[in-house]
């Protein structure tokens, strides 16, 4: 039956679920529903053929289930690669709550959510993304132990934002030194949009190694607190036509699209968000002939999944740094290669994480 779905973007007509334009031989995608605590979530495991599928559970207030589901087969499939690339012996998966993380979420849920993820007997493991927080992680851990980013109290490796904005920051500085010839950000003029738990710590860094950040973010109060802390300026114009050197999506994904990739006047994108590409072989190919270079989101953004692996391997805090700092060796090779190939820094990133991918399931095929 063909069916006509909503999707984040664009109206599609597709089969329901495995017609998805954004399913992508996913393995499996488990929904979750509770009654009593009025959780509705979905969990999606995208490729455990390196490991066991982690990644952080998003809480957002969806427009409707089928922008959830589209949201999570994306984040899914982009964690795959992301751990691919890192070298992390893990898999990719991802969940979505839908709901209001502001007014809809209780304790009660995050335990109930728990047990659902305790149910896949640990090939899906969690950790923070948009939404939810290290307390929510730790009232997970209280049901099962497929959870990571739990407090460092309770022997985990603590909220892993501080260190996914140092892998942007280091994916940055590599961008700026393929296109600019100098990996300094000092008199660049770089707009950050989203001061968030990202966005805020990688103004600190730009700001302190002289960078000038132009700042945007839909909460006011936020902003206006980032702003007076960093010497930040709220950009309050269009933002995709701003007139600065780089463009560092930290808000949600999707913002490099139809309408915003033929105003874009800055020369090098690199951020936190996930999925920034709307299209990531359109969107990635206008990126190139337009000569803007594209740090790889899912490349630069590892630091987070860097320091929550180090709950699982056992590694410290200044290991989880050094090889999240190793980001800007690795984005430098990823240009090098598309340069070399002749293809865009995306498909770069993605036919090398591909591979490793591809070399395991042969390994283990033996
Ligand atoms: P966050 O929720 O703390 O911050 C996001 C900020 O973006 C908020 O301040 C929000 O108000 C703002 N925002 C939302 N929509 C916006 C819009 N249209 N314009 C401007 N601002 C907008 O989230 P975070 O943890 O800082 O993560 C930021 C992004 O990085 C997300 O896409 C997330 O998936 C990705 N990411 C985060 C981590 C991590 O360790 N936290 C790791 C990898 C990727």
């Amino acid at each position: 039956m063909i069916t006509e779905v909503v999707n984040a973007n664009e109206l599609i007509k597709v089969d329901p679920v495995f017609g998805q334009a954004s399913f992508n031989d996913h393995e499996q995608i488990v929904f979750c529903n509770d009654k009593d605590t009025g959780l509705k979530a979905i969990i999606g495991i995208h490729n455990t053929v390196l490991g066991p599928a982690l990644g952080g559970t998003r809480m957002w207030k969806y427009a409707n289930e089928w922008e959830a589901l589209n949201d999570v087969l994306r984040l899914s499939r982009g964690m795959t690669y992301k751990s691919a690339i890192s070298g992390l012996n893990l898999g990719g998966g991802k969940a979505v709550i839908i709901g209001d993380a502001k007014t809809e979420k209780t304790p009660e849920m995050m335990v109930k959510f728990g047990q659902f993820i305790h149910s896949l007997s640990g090939k899906y493991i969690t950790a923070e993304d948009v939404g939810t927080t290290t307390p929510d992680m730790d009232l997970i851990r209280d049901v099962t132990p497929y959870v990571t980013g739990i407090s460092e109290a309770r022997g985990g490796s603590g909220n892993p934002s501080p260190v996914t904005a140092y892998g942007v920051y280091m994916g940055m500085k590599a961008a700026a030194k393929q296109q600019f010839g100098d990996d300094s950000l000092a008199g660049k003029k770089v707009l950050v949009q989203g001061t968030g738990h990202v966005g805020e710590t990688l103004i600190d860094y730009i700001t302190k190694e002289g960078g000038i950040v132009y700042i945007s973010d839909i909460n006011e109060a936020k902003m206006q607190e980032v702003s007076a802390k960093y010497g930040a300026t709220i950009y309050n114009g269009d933002i995709y036509s701003a007139d600065v050197d780089i463009y560092a999506p930290c808000a949600l994904g999707a913002t490099v699209n139809d309408e915003t990739i033929n105003k874009l006047k800055a020369k090098v994108i690199a951020g936190a968000a996930n999925n920034q590409l709307a299209n990531e072989i359109v969107h990635g190919k206008q990126l190139q002939e337009r000569g803007v270079l594209y740090a790889p989101d899912f490349l630069i953004n590892a630091g987070g999944i860097i320091n929550v692996y180090a709950e699982i391997v056992k590694y410290d805090k200044a290991e989880a740094m050094r090889r999240t700092e190793n980001i800007y060796n690795t984005t430098l090779e990823i240009f090098h290669f598309a340069e070399a190939n002749g293809i865009t820094t995306q498909q770069a990133a993605m036919s090398i994480a591909q591979k490793r991918v591809d070399d395991r399931k042969k390994e283990m095929a033996k």
